[in-house]
């Protein structure tokens, strides 16, 4: 395999697109090329640090390697498995938003409209 075959074949190689002799043929390259493992190297880089927008989440990498194994037909990875703390904390922020939305749209509802009435009364017991 030539550099200029290997560097057409790194891309696919980094997503494991390659069929299994195209990735044993890329493999013995980077054992003996220096240069291809730096481009290697580089091409890594730039897809996992990509300087556009922002990086994916951890559950978002999962979610589409497992589509592009079950749809290459290889083995689905295993569903990463959670932190025993992270369904818990989930669910504490979701109940806690949802207090604040009811907290918010009771006193949008019944706040303001009690203060004018409540004044004219203080005002009038003043004079
Ligand atoms: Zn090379």
């Amino acid at each position: 395999m030539t550099c200029e075959q290997s560097r057409d074949a790194l891309f696919g190689y980094h997503f494991a697109t390659l069929n299994s002799d195209e990735r044993t043929e890329v493999e013995r390259h980077l054992l003996e090329c220096r240069g291809c493992v730096a481009e290697l190297i580089a091409l890594k880089r730039a897809i996992e640090t990509a300087e556009h927008g922002f990086p994916a989440s951890n559950g978002a990498k999962a979610r589409v390697r497992r589509a592009v194994a079950e749809e290459l037909g290889l083995a689905v990875p295993a569903r990463p498995v959670r932190a025993r703390w992270e369904r818990p904390v989930a669910f504490g922020f979701a109940a806690t938003a949802v207090v604040c939305a009811v907290l918010v749209a009771h006193a949008v509802a019944t706040g303001p409209a009690h203060l004018p009435r409540a004044q004219e009364g203080t005002a009038i017991e003043s004079r």
